[in-house]
């Protein structure tokens, strides 16, 4: 068999895990389909494109578990005339996924390498709906603002206050906040703008990398 071949027998095998663990959206499991991971992984991991495991990335950060991404992106509800804002670009995989999903996706990331590297794969990929920058994430975007869904793929201290101002009401925001009776771990949490303030839904336990303030200086 063909390396090819191989990547897409584990594609397929990853896609029934998915379905296996609960995912339902059809359209993300065919998101999920059509994104090659392997662009968006160094060369020593790619063997291990298809695993349903995080993987390490460049400064020492890591491109989500498939099953978290397809997770958060199903409970974000995206619809297709979507302005989506995403914090913590990393490989710059789980925005080539909203991208399949939405009109226009905004990320931003605080390593310049990782924003760089993001931006040349998804080029290389043909995805041209996707806006990065380097940045403070947890600023937000506010030139960009409304949105109508927020993804935060790092762990917050506590639930981002200001970036849900920067949502539009009725729109979602799915984010890990630290859970303080245990250490490194997060709760996932969804929350929906309302006219007067947010309505919250407690959804996983998971483990990101932390929220970081201010851009980093080095990569
Ligand atoms: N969505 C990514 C997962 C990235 S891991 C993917 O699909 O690969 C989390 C990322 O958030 C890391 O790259 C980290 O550098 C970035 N990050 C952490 N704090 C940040 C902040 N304040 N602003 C922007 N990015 C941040």
């Amino acid at each position: 068999m063909s390396l090819d071949e191989d990547g897409e027998t584990n594609k397929i095998s990853l896609i029934m895990e998915l379905r296996k663990q609960g995912i339902r959206a059809n359209d993300v499991l065919s998101a999920i389909e059509r994104i090659p991971r392997d662009e968006f992984i160094s060369t020593s991991f790619k063997a291990k494109a298809y695993d349903n495991h995080p993987l390490p990335i460049e400064c020492g950060q890591t491109i989500s578990q498939p099953f978290v991404v397809a997770y958060m992106t199903e409970q974000l509800r995206v619809g297709d005339r979507m302005k989506v804002l995403e914090i913590g670009t990393g490989s710059g995989y789980q925005s080539a996924i909203l991208s399949l999903l939405c009109r226009r996706v905004y990320t931003i990331e605080r390593y310049r390498t990782l924003m760089r590297d993001a931006v040349n794969r998804l080029e290389g990929i043909r995805i041209h709906n996707v806006t990065a920058m380097v940045g403070d994430g947890a600023k937000g975007w506010p030139e960009q603002a409304p949105f109508d869904r927020i993804i935060v793929t790092a762990a917050a201290g506590a639930i981002p206050l200001n970036l849900l101002e920067q949502l539009k009401v009725g729109g979602i925001m799915v984010v890990p906040v630290d859970n303080p009776q245990r250490r490194g771990e997060q709760k996932l949490l969804r929350l929906t703008r309302t006219d007067t303030g947010f309505e919250q839904e407690d959804l996983l336990d998971v483990r990101f990398v932390p929220l970081v303030e201010g851009v980093a200086r080095e990569g």
